[in-house]
């Protein structure tokens, strides 16, 4: 079936535009003055009962092709609403075609009317397409048909768009689910193989100093691509919407000092000094996650900076009800550009791309784990003499 031109039903400036519509091409395909008007008139008929009695009408004009012949159909759709005496008023029209028929497919029906185009009228597939294509470039001849064309484009569009939208939305439905799967796979068999680093290293006396030196490597190693895992399925969290927290209260100098040594031995070839408040300070976080957040910032303390230079954690006290805590090294630094884009979600900079490892995650979860907290994450730094990375937590209640 090729549609060559399509009406909507709204009121009834839109008879006059299906009349004269239908007209157009049952001449344009060859059919006589007095078929053209039957036609238009059956059409125009029902369209009549299809404002009246309905919503959402739409007449499209197609040709059908039967085996070798041409058949001009009109199917008018519609939305039902009270169908009463519409049957019986079809009565007209269908003397007027040889085949109408009421489709009904539950809320919505269609007005299927036909007759078939003689084989004098010579029609074939090339002729279809100009009166097609004349129907596609048609200028609008009253200012109301051009309201009309335009709000079918704009209504094109916009189901367009949102076939577009769903799409996109299912692709990413699709790439969050594989991260998801992906990660939670990849960690399992990681978390073995570095288990049985560690278990092989506990066996010193079976263990040569070259060998542990290469056990450390691949526990080293493995702890390192552990933790790049778990930013890809925390990324696939967030994008879902299931980063989720449990919070509890605690001291932060307690806390800070529960977490010294694990937080050390991640950074063992830099030397990390730990400064406590002399108040207490209490907040309500998620340890695990303020845990990630500060492994990131020492950790790319590390990365950043060279072996055996220093990195300060210290807890600052804040402004109102809020303390804040910073990471300071004496790494590379990074210029003004590279600072206000460091928390984007994927970005590394140019520097850093070919020398050193990394997704460009860490700073993107680390700022959505801080401001999940009612808090603020923000850096100083200066190319070649070092960054600051500071973060703020309220120490009043906040609620996940
Ligand atoms: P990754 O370190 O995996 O690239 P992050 O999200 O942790 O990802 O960091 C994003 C970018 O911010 C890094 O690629 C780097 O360009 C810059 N950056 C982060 N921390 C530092 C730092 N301490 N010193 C210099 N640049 C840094």
């Amino acid at each position: 079936m090729i549609e060559i031109v399509q009406v909507s039903l709204e009121n009834e400036m839109d008879l006059t535009l299906a009349y004269k519509k239908s007209i157009k091409v049952a001449e344009m395909l060859g059919l006589t003055v007095s078929t053209q008007t039957a036609f238009a008139t059956a059409v125009s008929e029902v369209s009549r009962e299809i404002i009246d009695k309905t919503f959402d009408g739409k007449a499209s004009i197609a040709v059908e092709q039967d085996k070798d012949r041409y058949l001009l159909t009109a199917q008018i759709f519609f939305r039902y609403s009270d169908l009463r005496d519409f049957e019986q008023n079809l009565q007209y029209a269908k003397k007027l075609v040889p085949v109408l028929e009421l489709v009904n497919n539950g809320e919505t029906g269609n007005v299927k009317l036909q007759l078939s185009i003689p084989r004098s009228a010579k029609l074939n597939r090339a002729r279809i397409n100009l009166v097609k294509h004349y129907f596609d470039v048609e200028e609008p001849a009253t200012p109301y048909e051009e309201v009309r064309m335009r709000n079918l484009e704009l209504s094109k569009l916009t189901e367009e768009q949102q076939l577009q939208l769903k799409q996109s939305n299912y692709l990413n439905n699709q790439k969050n689910e594989f991260l998801s799967v992906a990660s939670h796979e990849l960690k399992n068999p990681l978390t073995i193989i570095k288990a049985y680093a560690q278990l092989a290293l506990s066996v010193k006396e079976e263990t040569s100093p070259a060998m542990s030196n290469y056990l450390k490597k691949i526990e080293l190693q493995s702890s390192k691509l552990h933790a790049l895992i778990q930013q890809l399925f925390d990324i696939s969290k967030i994008e879902s919407g299931q980063f989720d927290y449990k919070i509890e209260q605690v001291n932060i100098n307690h806390y800070l000092n529960e977490i010294a040594d694990l937080i050390k031995y991640t950074v063992p070839s830099h030397q990390l000094n730990i400064t406590l408040s002399d108040d207490e300070f209490f907040a309500n976080i998620d340890k695990i996650r303020i845990e990630q957040v500060l492994s990131n910032l020492i950790g790319n303390a590390a990365k950043y900076s060279s072996a055996g230079s220093e990195i300060d954690l210290k807890i600052l006290k804040g402004i109102n009800n809020d303390i804040t805590i910073v990471v300071k090294d004496k790494g590379i630094g990074m210029n003004e550009e590279v600072l206000t884009r460091v928390f984007d979600k994927f970005y590394r900079s140019e520097d850093v791309l070919k020398k050193y490892t990394g997704l460009g995650m860490g700073l993107y979860i680390a700022s959505k784990i801080i401001s999940d907290h009612g808090g603020k994450i923000w850096a100083e730094s200066k190319l070649g003499e070092g960054s600051s990375f500071y973060f703020s937590l309220p120490t009043k209640e906040f609620a996940a």
